[in-house]
């Protein structure tokens, strides 16, 4: 069942890229939490390479048992005292939302003598619910980010709204892929713009067909999770 949700996943892809632009591969990040062993076996088995997780606790079990197999994504918050845990480890921080958390990271990467790829999140809708920069504060950020040695911004990553015609979030993902193409087309210290993580189970075609290259599965890759 999870090969056959995988595979479904991947058809979608291969028919919106089709009918859009987009050329560059995408990335299916499987978003393992709460996910047991067996599943994410069983994920890996059907070819997904990348698996996201947002506690640093599970993270940390899950990283000794699947390291050689997977590249690891912090797509949840992340409290700045955990942010040692993961540094160096993961292969993208999608969650960096917030001036403190890049200085404590910055910090500690030069304490550890390591280099971290993160995505700026954006909460392009000001959900209260949901954390992230403003798209007009984005800017001031890339100024600091100019200015760190050992963090290295890959691209930006966003939430969109929950909405029961998932079509309605098309404007969320277009603002921050106009965003992305803005900031590519400059030049900044420390900033390359390579990945646009955006979409979850229920609205990733949305986000693919406005320029998505990663996207974070959950429920459509392992069913329901068990809160
Ligand atoms: C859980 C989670 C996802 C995946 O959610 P689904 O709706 O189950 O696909 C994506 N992104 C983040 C940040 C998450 O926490």
């Amino acid at each position: 069942m999870i090969k056959d949700n995988i595979q479904k996943i991947i058809n979608d892809i291969e028919e919106i890229k089709k009918t859009s632009f987009s050329s560059s591969g995408v990335t299916i990040i499987a978003a393992s939490k709460m996910q047991d062993e067996l599943a994410i076996e069983k994920a890996l088995e059907a070819g997904i390479k990348d698996l996201g997780e947002n506690k640093v606790q599970e993270f940390k079990e899950k990283y000794d048992i699947f390291k050689d197999r997977a590249n690891f994504h912090q797509i949840g918050s992340l409290q700045s005292n955990k942010a040692k845990d993961v540094l160096g480890k993961v292969k993208l921080i999608h969650s960096l939302d917030r001036m403190s958390l890049l200085k404590t990271i910055e910090k500690r990467a030069i304490r550890d003598d390591l280099y971290q790829d993160c995505l700026l999140q954006v909460n392009v809708a000001k959900e209260d619910t949901k954390s992230g920069f403003y798209l007009e504060e984005v800017d001031e950020f890339l100024d600091q980010i100019e200015t760190c040695e050992r963090v290295k911004l890959k691209g930006l990553m966003t939430m969109a709204p929950y909405y029961d015609n998932h079509e309605d979030a098309r404007w969320v993902f277009d603002k921050l892929k106009e965003k992305f193409d803005e900031i590519k087309d400059k030049s900044y210290d420390n900033i390359s713009m390579e990945y646009l993580s955006m979409g979850m189970s229920h609205d990733y075609k949305e986000a693919l067909k406005s320029g998505s290259n990663m996207i974070r599965i959950g429920t459509a890759i392992f069913g329901k999770r068990n809160y």
